[in-house]
């Protein structure tokens, strides 16, 4: 049978500033199994590297390694992880256990990352032979110095490991406590397990079976000591036959799980110990989501609003109006260009086949008076045909009639809005109110349109358009010829034909534009949605920049805490973590942060809409699409801005990160 460790010819070399610094010079060592080894030799002489070798945390220079028979000197850093967490455990001088986590995590950790099912009972059984079972809830600064060795001791057991290595494990110890590890480890001993302890104490290399002095990273003596702790005990930690099969199936799956679980874990340890911090990096994504939310609800809502409104008026309906405006723009002083008459709205009738009705419209502000309670609001006149081209059929009273308009008739319909502001929960239909201090009578109520926007459309008195051009605004002119089509297919046509009409009405000649403004519903339906589109995507690169400057944050916050936490990627590495398991430690915690930056900016742009809506008076709509492509936009944010500093966690070596300070 092979010997459990065999080296022959290893050198370990350091370049440092330029110079090659020889800190192990050709070493040649054969360890049996069941030895007791104390490795001894002044501060510097190398005995931490020829332990970190054995232990396969580091790779010699040159010169072969076989442990238990086979070559391990070119393991890549996976396979030394894998073989570490079965044949393997570590005790250190600085006790090295994970801070903020429970003895019993602490012990149960190896196992999370060798996939062994079953963690709390053996890790608990550990803990009771270590006589810690009071304390395995204890964090580690809740312990002494000697506990915490012992919860060290625990967890190098935890996966039956063969070999135990111990570098100075009394070293920070007082005496007694020492004592009591020391006597730890001779029990381990007996139990079958070798052991590897390296110290610069004579006293405690006394305990040892077998002392290897090294000095100037060579071996000077390596002498037996036969009479010491040679007599078997009984087992500790260690039921043969047990060692746990690799996990399979569901116990496979249930492994895997346990060690989201505990990634997730930590990562939420890792954000819990530094709160301000993970909420200052989180706040640009929090902002960033916030408004868009937001802002994306608000436009929504006044696109809803819009096309409601736009609706309502129907699709195969021209509007004709003075002069030149700018669509959605302001409006230039109506009929500054030209004018529209009730001439124009008979020969408007008669130019094409297509065109079913016309209505000519002026409007204006007013103030309307009932008893005390008094209102301003928007006064239209209107022709009839008002009532079916803009379905305002009234749902309580009736309409106003063409003689009614022939002869000035003080009638009137009112919206819902005026309504309520006049007559509360009255009846309004056959009262008397005031336009501009004249009295009208009150014939129909208007039904309710809906939709708010920056218009409420409900917030409007309708009177015959005779009236309200002779009566109440006093205006020869139309504000607007309304023409209502058979067909969409017939709205082209027409819309030619007017637009002919119109020019030689107002004797154009070919080489002047238009004097009057000629629109077709469905394009100015098109133009909305256009401009939508470009209101989307301006929101889209605003999410996206926002998004990017958080990711940086994330990022930034992410490389910050891989450096603070060196130490502890070499712990887990030492026992038994393999890359993937710490790049996905460090992914979940990128992306946790950054999903929670996105649920909260979520909450607070749904939050802020909500205000808004109640404050302005808008409808705003909160759409689950948006919601969700901004959690999930956000935690890719996290798992993409945290891929580097995640990797370049994972790619530390174990050793350089338990040194590092
Ligand atoms: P000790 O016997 O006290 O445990 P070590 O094995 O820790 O000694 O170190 C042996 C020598 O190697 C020391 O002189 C130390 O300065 C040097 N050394 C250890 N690690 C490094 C490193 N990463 N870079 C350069 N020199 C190192
Ligand atoms: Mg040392």
């Amino acid at each position: 049978m092979s010997a459990l460790i065999e080296m022959e010819g290893i050198t370990r070399s350091y370049r440092v500033a330029d110079t090659e610094l020889q800190v192990l010079k050709d070493i040649h060592l054969k360890v049996e199994e069941g030895e007791f080894v104390a490795i001894m030799g002044p501060s510097g002489s190398g005995k931490s590297t020829l332990m970190q070798i054995m232990g396969l945390l580091d790779r010699p220079t040159s010169g072969i390694y076989r442990l238990q028979g086979r070559d391990v000197s070119k393991l890549t850093d996976d396979q030394g992880a894998a073989l570490r967490s079965r044949l393997i455990g570590f005790i250190f001088q600085m006790f090295n256990l994970l801070p903020r986590t429970s003895a019993l995590d602490n012990v149960a950790l190896p196992l999370v990352y060798s996939g062994a099912p079953d963690h709390e009972t053996r890790a608990k059984a550990l803990l009771k032979e270590v006589g810690l079972t009071e304390r395995m809830h204890h964090h580690p600064n809740q312990l002494s110095g000697g506990q915490q060795q012992r919860v060290a001791i625990a967890r190098a057991l935890v996966n039956r490991p063969r070999v135990i290595f111990a570098d100075e494990p009394t070293g920070n110890l007082a005496s007694a406590q020492a004592e009591e590890i020391l006597e730890k480890l001779k029990e381990l001993n007996r139990s079958g397990i070798t052991v590897i302890i390296v110290t610069h104490e004579s006293d405690i290399a006394a305990h040892a079976q077998r002392v290897i002095r090294i000095k100037d990273g060579e071996v000077v003596s390596d002498v037996r000591n036969l009479s010491a702790g040679a007599e078997r005990g009984p087992a500790i930690g260690e039921h043969p036959g047990a060692r746990h099969p690799h996990p399979k199936g569901l116990a496979g799956v249930a492994a895997f799980c346990d060690g989201y679980k505990e990634n997730m874990g930590s990562a939420f340890k890792a954000m819990g110990a530094n709160k301000v911090r993970s909420g200052l990096s989180v706040l640009g994504i929090l902002i960033g989501v916030a408004s868009v939310i937001a802002m994306l609800a608000i436009g929504k809502g006044a696109q809803d609003a819009v096309q409601r409104q736009l609706s309502s008026l129907g699709s195969n309906l021209l509007m004709l109006m003075p002069g030149r405006h700018s669509m959605g723009g302001v409006r230039g002083a109506a009929g500054s260009v030209s004018r529209l008459t009730m001439e124009d709205v008979k020969a408007v009738s008669r130019a094409n086949p297509h065109i079913l009705r016309v209505d000519g419209n002026v409007s204006g502000s007013v103030q309307v008076v009932n008893g005390d309670k008094n209102a301003n609001t928007q006064v239209t006149g209107a022709l009839p045909v008002y009532e079916t081209m803009r379905a305002a059929q009234p749902y309580y009273g009736r309409f106003f009639t063409a003689s009614e308009n022939e002869r000035l008739a003080r009638v009137c319909l009112l919206g819902q809005t005026v309504v309520s502001a006049l007559f509360g929960s009255e009846d309004p239909v056959g009262k008397t109110i005031k336009i501009n201090r004249v009295n009208y009578t009150v014939v129909g109520v208007l039904p309710m349109k809906g939709g708010s926007g920056f218009q409420n459309p409900d917030d409007i008195i309708l009177v015959p358009l005779f009236t309200a051009m002779n009566r109440v605004l006093g205006s020869k002119y139309l504000r607007s010829i309304a023409i209502e089509c058979d067909s969409s297919e017939g709205v082209t046509e027409a819309m030619a034909d007017v637009r002919a009409l119109m020019r030689r009405r107002h004797n154009l000649s070919d080489f002047k534009d238009d004097d009057f403004e000629l629109r077709n519903m469905a394009d100015i339906q098109a133009a909305v949605s256009g401009t939508t589109k470009v209101f989307t995507m301006l929101l889209g690169i605003v999410a996206a920049i926002s998004m990017l400057v958080g990711g940086i944050g994330i990022m930034n916050i992410m490389l910050v805490s891989v450096s603070e936490r060196t130490r502890e990627i070499g712990l887990r590495k030492a026992i038994g973590a393999t890359r993937r398991a710490i790049l996905s430690q460090f992914l979940i915690e990128a992306a946790g942060l950054s999903a929670l930056g996105g649920i909260s900016g979520i909450l607070l742009g749904a939050g802020a809409s909500y205000i808004i809506s109640k404050s302005a008076g808008w409808a705003v709509v909160v759409s689950p699409s948006a919601v969700l492509s901004a959690f999930f936009f956000s935690a890719g944010v996290g798992i993409v801005f945290g891929f580097w500093p995640a990797r370049k966690a994972s790619l530390l070596s174990p050793i350089e990160a338990l040194r590092y300070e």
